[in-house]
């Protein structure tokens, strides 16, 4: 799976769209927009909706604004502004000046608002939320029109402008559209356009106690930015026929078109910030950069390089289909990417002590080490060997089945860059647990070159025990235990109380010097990197080989 060819550009039908309305001429030049909310962070399935933006844009030579749909103050931080900004860019994409906010244009939509007022094609509405909610009828029954509906404009514009000056609780009134309570499309029966939230606001601060929904920001910011192709998820299509309502019942500066494609979604992942909202809250992660969470901030602290993730999201395409990406097709990307580019070490991840008996005490040397054999330009480095080494718990077993061709009693195997190594003893604790063996070297394989043509079946990773440092090691696994975590009730309820398994392991001294966020891999376990956390600690990024194949 991991030397599946990237596959060439493929086209996808939101392309063929806009470059057909290219040319015939329809635009001057494509102006798309990443419109998020920042009322959490960003996630891998926003990363889908920040390439196919972006890129966009860029192929037809057009830009890509970033605009903050900053309507809801009770939710927003400048936090998750600041965060969705770095997020964005780490992904490796510039809105250069064409940073936008919704708040930007509040005034102009408050005109706009009066304008409808004026117009009779919206009302003041003081319904309470339960009552509004219960008269809007259901998907097979009509909704039942407000006994508001029919104030005069006189009455609607002076209680729009008393909402606006403050002199009403949350909750009180709204403004309504004046479409139709019968029509089929729930978004048209006289959606809520303003509400009354007291709050303060990042941005406005305090100068408006009313803020349009998203649905009277959307498309109206869409306008003013004479945003071309409007590229959205599947979810908005039931809100299109309101956007476009709205562009038409008001005197904007151009008419722009919403598209939708699929959302992302994954097998054991979440992709939804109010859940992602809750597992931070709740405590059930350290935060939103926590290594299993699949928030960008969250991957990039687990090593997962920003190249790869775009990969991935030109794997998985462009449609319409709804579908579920398996997640063994992420892993397989970013262990493609890391693959080609993270230098090797030696790490034991759960030491057994070696002693090599016939290697002389206080002795030592520096073994030569290939860094990436992917890569020759990166070079080679020193590794310390002496008498005593750690291996890896799993290498041995004291009664081997007949494929095992690692450590046994009396077998021989190499380690990696060092020597050829016989067992000749196990030895026991008191509990009868093995705590160390007993082995010899011969001195004529130096470099784990075979000295005579005979042959070894395994080669195994060590460390040297005085050498080594001592690191601490926190291995993910799914956050998730079920492969559709959305569907569940309750997904926080389906938690892995196993996702995060943190042990102390043994690694080559030059890990010291490791770069924190820049992957490494181990060698034979995995890709990993270092945390930012202090002291010596690793993140694993992902295993060597696909652990969900078993599953
Ligand atoms: P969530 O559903 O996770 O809360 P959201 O859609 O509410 O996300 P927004 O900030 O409104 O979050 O999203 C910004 C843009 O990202 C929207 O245009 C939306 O279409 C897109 N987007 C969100 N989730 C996905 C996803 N899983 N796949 C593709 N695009 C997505
Ligand atoms: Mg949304």
């Amino acid at each position: 799976m991991s030397d599946a060819a990237a596959p060439p550009a493929v086209s996808n039908f939101l392309r063929e769209i806009v470059s057909r309305d290219m040319a015939e001429g329809k635009h001057k030049a494509v102006v798309t927009r990443f419109p998020p909310e920042p009322n959490g962070y960003l996630h891998i399935g926003h990363a889908k909706a920040i390439c196919i933006n972006f890129n966009i844009a860029q192929e037809f030579g057009g830009h890509c604004n970033l605009r903050f749909d900053d309507t809801n103050p009770a939710k927003e931080e400048q936090e998750y502004i600041d965060a969705i900004q770095a997020d964005v860019r780490w992904l490796g994409f510039d809105w250069g000046k064409n940073l936008f906010y919704a708040s930007d244009y509040f005034e102009t939509l408050y005109e706009w608002a009066e304008h409808l007022i004026r117009n009779g094609d919206a009302y003041i509405d003081d319904q309470s939320a339960e009552e509004t909610r219960l008269n809007r009828g259901t998907l097979t029954e009509p909704g039942k029109p407000s006994p508001f509906r029919d104030r005069s404009v006189d009455e609607n514009l002076d209680l729009f402008r008393r909402m606006r000056a403050g002199e009403f609780p949350n909750g009180a009134r709204v403004l309504r559209a004046k479409i139709d309570m019968a029509a089929g499309n729930i978004n048209l029966r006289d959606p809520v356009l303003y509400r009354i939230i007291h709050t303060h606001h990042p941005r406005t601060g305090t100068s408006w106690c009313i803020y349009p929904n998203y649905d009277f920001a959307h498309g109206q910011s869409d306008a003013l930015e004479h945003v071309t192709h409007s590229l959205c998820s599947l979810e908005y299509e039931d809100h299109k026929p309101l956007y476009d309502w709205l562009l038409a019942h008001l005197p904007v500066p151009s008419h722009p078109k919403q598209y939708e494609f699929a959302r992302l979604n994954m097998t054991y992942t979440l992709l939804s910030k109010r859940h992602l909202t809750r597992l931070v809250q709740g405590k059930h992660v350290s935060g939103w950069d926590d290594p299993r969470m699949p928030t960008l901030a969250g991957l990039r602290r687990r090593g997962v390089p920003a190249p790869a993730l775009v990969d991935f999201v030109k794997r998985v395409g462009v449609a319409r289909a709804n579908s579920v990406v398996d997640i063994a097709m992420f892993d397989a990307c970013v262990r493609e990417m890391l693959n080609k580019t993270a230098s090797r070490y030696m790490g034991v991840l759960r030491p057994l002590k070696v002693v090599i008996e016939n290697y002389p005490e206080g002795a030592g040397e520096d073994l030569e080490a290939v860094n990436n054999p992917e890569d020759p330009g990166a070079g080679s480095r020193k590794v310390p060997f002496s008498r005593e080494l750690y291996i890896e718990q799993d290498d041995f077993m004291e009664e081997p089945p007949k494929k095992f061709f690692r450590l046994s009693p009396g077998a021989e195997v190499r380690l990696r860059y060092a020597y050829f190594v016989t067992c000749r003893e196990a030895v026991k604790n008191a509990a009868g647990e093995v705590v160390e063996l007993r082995c010899t070297y011969d001195p004529a394989s130096k470099g784990g070159n075979s000295p005579d043509g005979r042959k070894v079946k395994a080669t195994l990773h060590w460390v040297s025990a005085a050498h080594a440092k001592t690191a601490e090691v926190r291995l993910y696994n799914p956050l998730f235990t079920r492969p559709d975590p959305a569907s569940a009730e309750d997904p926080i309820s389906e938690l892995n109380p196993n996702s995060l398994e943190v042990i102390e392991a043994k690694v080559e001294p030059a890990l010291a010097d490791a770069v924190v966020g820049t992957p490494v891999q181990f060698e034979r376990l995995g890709y990993f990197c270092r945390d930012q956390d202090a002291g010596l600690v690793f993140n694993r990024t992902v295993g060597l080989r696909d652990t969900y194949a078993k599953a």
